[in-house]
Order: structure tokens, then C-alpha cells, then sequence
């Protein structure tokens, strides 16, 4: 994989509170895969191959940047891929799906009572004696063999460029464990949190980091920002995000990428960073989502940069 590029953004907020800002640009890893749920595979892939394991099993919603992923990943490795979906068979036509079984996903769609029960011991016994072949990843790919492949974004950052603050979205925490642990205290890591949380999430990550947890002490997860909860924003949320990529001529998402956006337009307007700060964000990806919401009509395609249709749908 090629380093992504790390581009210097202009916006004229930046100029009124003296900072810089810059973007790695991880939605650019590939034309169609999302930045961080590939980097989160990369070592689970490589695990189940030595493993010798034929199948990768995992979870998700009918229109998830990772199930998307997955099933990319897995065909360019050789590897079968299960895709355990929350949801009805009628979802199998989206975008998100429409893609996976273009690469030969095997979806299994489940009820929500059945998808609750995603992480849970007997659930997952029966699923691999189902399975038997199957290598099983949890939703979002967040376990332990995430954080190597997102630690590379801090070794990839530490050779491009210097700055003081590393903002993400924070899902389910995978991201930001693999980011803090690689990084040991060298810059300000803060996450915002795009789902309406009490603060579990810092436990999430402090599981993943395990005992090393209490050495890193630079990061936070900011709750605030969330804009009503995951997948919601109100219309003016919306133009603010439109703005900004119009302004800086990089594409963002209202799902994850947009929020920390937001909260970044925010934290300027508090007064949040001395002058002369470097900020950098990292762009997680996920551009695939905006198909889905776009064949919703949960947005005007006219104004995000919504991706072509998927191969098996035809318009
Ligand atoms: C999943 C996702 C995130 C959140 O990552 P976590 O590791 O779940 O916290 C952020 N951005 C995009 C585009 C994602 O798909």
C-alpha cells in the first residue's frame, strides 16, 4: 500500500484563529474502499491466512463502510467472505450490498434480536460451527489486529509532516485505540464521538489498549459533537459540511467524516487552539455510505460527492 498523501487545507476560519490545517488523505487509499475499515483489516486478513483459515465472517448494517470493505478485501486476498447483515433480504439490491455480493459476499441477513447478540460467546460458538472455516471479526473490525494497521497511519504521519493536534470520528473506538497506542504521546489525539454516548467509549478504547491503557494520557474522546445522534444531523449541519468541502476542495460524508467537520468549525469558534497550531485531520473514508443515502433520498446527490451506481444495479 502507497503512503496517502497529506494535503494542507485553506478555509478562511483558519486564518481568523492563526492555525493550520491539514488532511491525510485516507479516502484515497482506494477509488472504492473506505480509509479506516481497510487499514483495520489489513492485519486481521493476514492473521487468517497464516491461521490458514479459508473465510473471514463478520457484521454489520445493509449499508456499512465495513461489510463494504470486507468484502473487497477479501477478494483481493483469495479469501471467502461472510457478511452477517442486520435487516431484510430486500436490502441485498442497495449500493453497499449491491458492491459486496459483487465480490462474492455471502450475506446472511438476521433479525434485529439475532444481530444484538453479535458479540456474544454462544452466539459466536454456534456462528463458527456453522462456519467452520471462517476467521470471525467483529463489527466495525475493531479487535486487537486493528491497531497495527491503523498504528501505520502514525508511522506514515511521523515521515510526511509535524503537527500538534490529530482529530478522527470515533465509532466503535478501533480507530483511535490503534492511533493512541502507535502514537505513545507524541501529539493531542482527540476523537469525536459521531454517536450519542455516556462515555463508554473511552472504556472501549481503553479496553483495546489493554494494560498499557493508563501510558497514554495525550487523547480524549469529545462527546459534544454528535449533532443528535448516529446518522443524524440537521440541515444546517448539512450546508456547513457542503461549504467546507466547496471550500477546500476535499469530499466529506455527514456520517463520520463531516461530524469531525463540525466539531473541528466548533472548537475554532471556541477558541479552542493556540495560534500557530498545526491540526491535522484524518479522513476515515466512508464515501461509499453516501450511495445508500443517496437512493434513500436522505440527501441531494447535486450537492455531495456521491459515488457512481454499484455494478449489478442498473438505473
Ligand atoms: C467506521 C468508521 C469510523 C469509525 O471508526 P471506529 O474504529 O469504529 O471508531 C470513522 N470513519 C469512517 C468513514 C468509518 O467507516
Amino acid at each position: 500500500m502507497n503512503l496517502s498523501p497529506v494535503n494542507q487545507i485553506f478555509h478562511p476560519r483558519f486564518k481568523e484563529h492563526s492555525v493550520e490545517v491539514f488532511v491525510k488523505r485516507d479516502d484515497l487509499i482506494h477509488p472504492i474502499i473506505s480509509g479506516n475499515k481497510w487499514r483495520k483489516l489489513k492485519y486481521n486478513l493476514l492473521s487468517a491466512q497464516e491461521l490458514g483459515y479459508q473465510q473471514i465472517l463478520s457484521f454489520g448494517g445493509a449499508f456499512s463502510n465495513h461489510i463494504h470493505a470486507l468484502a473487497f478485501a477479501c477478494s483481493q486476498h483469495n479469501l471467502q467472505s461472510v457478511g452477517i447483515i442486520r435487516g431484510e433480504e430486500q436490502y441485498q439490491h442497495n449500493f453497499t450490498l449491491s458492491w459486496a455480493k459483487h465480490w462474492q459476499m455471502e450475506l446472511k441477513f438476521v433479525d434485529r434480536l439475532t444481530y444484538k447478540q453479535r458479540s456474544n460467546t454462544e452466539y459466536l460458538e454456534q456462528l463458527q460451527s456453522e462456519y467452520p472455516n471462517a476467521f470471525i471479526v467483529p463489527e466495525g473490525g475493531s479487535n486487537q489486529l486493528a491497531l497495527p494497521g491503523m498504528g501505520e497511519v502514525i508511522t506514515e504521519l511521523n515521515e510526511q509532516i509535524e503537527y500538534d493536534y490529530l482529530f478522527t470520528p470515533v465509532g466503535s473506538g478501533g480507530t483511535i485505540a490503534g492511533l493512541v497506542k502507535a502514537d505513545k504521546n507524541q501529539h493531542k489525539i482527540l476523537g469525536v464521538a459521531v454517536l450519542k454516548q455516556q462515555g463508554y467509549l473511552t472504556d472501549e478504547v481503553n479496553t483495546l489498549l489493554e494494560d498499557s491503557a493508563e501510558e497514554y494520557n495525550k487523547w480524549q474522546i469529545l462527546n459534544q459533537f454528535h449533532r443528535g445522534g448516529y446518522g443524524k444531523y440537521m440541515p444546517e449541519d448539512a450546508a456547513r459540511i457542503i461549504e467546507f468541502s466547496q471550500t477546500t476542495g476535499v469530499p466529506f460524508e455527514p456520517v463520520y467524516s463531516g461530524k469531525m467537520v463540525l466539531a473541528l468549525l466548533d472548537l475554532l469558534e471556541q477558541g479552542y487552539f493556540e495560534a500557530g497550531a498545526k491540526i491535522m485531520l484524518l479522513h476515515t473514508g466512508g464515501l461509499q455510505g453516501l450511495g445508500g443515502m443517496a437512493e434513500r433520498g436522505l440527501l441531494n446527490p447535486a450537492d455531495w460527492p456521491v459515488p457512481k451506481h454499484a455494478p449489478s444495479q442498473s438505473r
